[in-house]
């Protein structure tokens, strides 16, 4: 039996973990469950699945989900909150594996906290690695914990270099959808309303993840975490715009083979494999149809148009915390756009502005890369303000 934790258990990634958990319930339980403020379907949750603990957002939460399994005659589990409590689900449960899926900078020392208690790691949250690669590859290395990827590129990538050495790898191709805005020219992004950026294409995700891609922040993001994950140089990483979604990324090698990995969009498909790799479990996902599906296109991104990309490029060969600064403002002005505030194409105006103010310290330990991320999250905000 694999004992899992999944924290932010009430969005996207945490809703399909616990699916794929209630499919094989011989093989995994439940130690900790987490969520910041929904706590109507997290106490759903914890009737259906019993974990230990719980983490939520904050007092009010805790008392809430308290009333609910009382009112539902359930034994309480120890209840937690704030970034505390947090941290307390993600290291003091019975957990072998925890999924980290909570949305943005506040993954990171939740991750590292587990790291630190010895457990492998379903990463979900990309903004661990963004802000603080370093520190966590090394530490789970030093722990002898696993990263395991959760995120459909890096786990495709990851199943691409199953049983090929390490030093035959010439390059990683990042497959991108491209976003929903790919083919509007860039003189009309400013038109463009959160309704308009919150449908993506192809796959069903986040508010915060689905304004990224329709930025190609997230491309960006996941440059940044696939250099940490893969131990690459970020000129080994290309990004490929795909817009079928068909081929989740790839792996080229010095004899000239690329070794992809293909599948209709779910994202069951990669937490599963995190969850029990190299074992692949019947998810009941068809395989993708080729006569129906026909053409798969390839196209290069334009940098110009998704200056996002470009600065994720960029803040990589800065280093030390020019990332944490790029997550900070890009999570700051993505939550200004959804919230109406500032026009679609104002999102890199912003982070631009920040990367360029904040001075960037190059060895940064990680009580300075929070104060980075905080110190990002005030200046953005106060650019934020002169927009509106
Ligand atoms: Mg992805």
């Amino acid at each position: 039996m694999k004992s899992i934790s999944v924290l932010g258990s009430t969005g996207s990634i945490g809703k399909n973990t616990l699916k794929i958990i209630e499919m094989y319930p011989d093989r995994f339980e439940v130690a900790a469950l987490s969520a910041k403020s929904n706590i109507k379907l997290l106490a759903t949750q914890v009737m259906k699945f019993r974990p230990d603990i719980v983490a939520v957002g904050d007092e009010e939460g805790a008392a809430e989900l308290e009333s609910i399994l009382h009112n539902n005659n359930t034994s309480p589990p120890a209840i937690v909150s704030g970034e505390k409590g947090l941290i307390k689900a993600a290291s003091e449960s019975k957990a072998d594996i925890v999924v980290t899926a909570v949305v943005g900078a506040a993954g990171l020392l939740p991750t590292i906290a587990a790291i630190e208690a010895g457990k492998d790691i379903a990463l979900a949250n990309k903004e661990t690695l963004v802000t603080a690669g370093d520190i966590v590859m090394n530490l789970a290395a030093d722990r002898g914990v696993n990263i395991l990827p959760v995120d459909s590129e890096h786990s495709a990538i990851f199943q691409s270099m199953q049983g090929q050495r390490r030093q035959d790898l010439k390059k990683i191709l990042l497959t991108a959808s491209g976003g929903p805005f790919f083919d509007v020219p860039a003189e009309d992004f400013h038109k463009i309303t959160p309704a308009d950026a919150l449908n993506h294409p192809t796959w069903d995700m986040g508010e915060k993840i689905t304004i990224d891609s329709a930025t190609l922040m997230n491309k960006g993001l996941e440059v940044i975490e696939a250099r940490h994950l893969f131990d690459v140089d970020p000129s080994m990483i290309e990004v490929v715009v795909h817009r079928q979604s068909i081929i989740h990324s790839m792996a080229a090698y010095r004899d000239g083979s690329v070794i992809a990995q293909l599948g209709i969009p779910d994202m069951r498909g990669a937490i599963a494999y995190a969850l029990s790799c190299p074992e692949r479990l019947d998810l009941n996902i068809e395989s993708p149809d080729f006569f129906d599906i026909g053409t798969l296109t390839f196209l290069k991104p334009d940098m110009k148009k998704f200056p996002c990309l470009a600065m994720a490029y960029e803040v990589i060969e800065k280093g030390g915390t020019a990332p944490a600064v790029l997550n900070a403002a890009n999570e700051k002005a993505v939550s200004a756009f959804l919230s109406g505030a500032i026009t679609f194409d104002s999102i890199p105006v912003i982070i631009r502005q920040t990367i360029d103010s904040l001075d960037i310290i190059s060895k940064p330990d990680i009580s300075e890369i929070v104060l980075a991320d905080n110190q990002a999250r005030g200046y953005a905000d106060k650019i934020i303000a002169t927009f509106i």
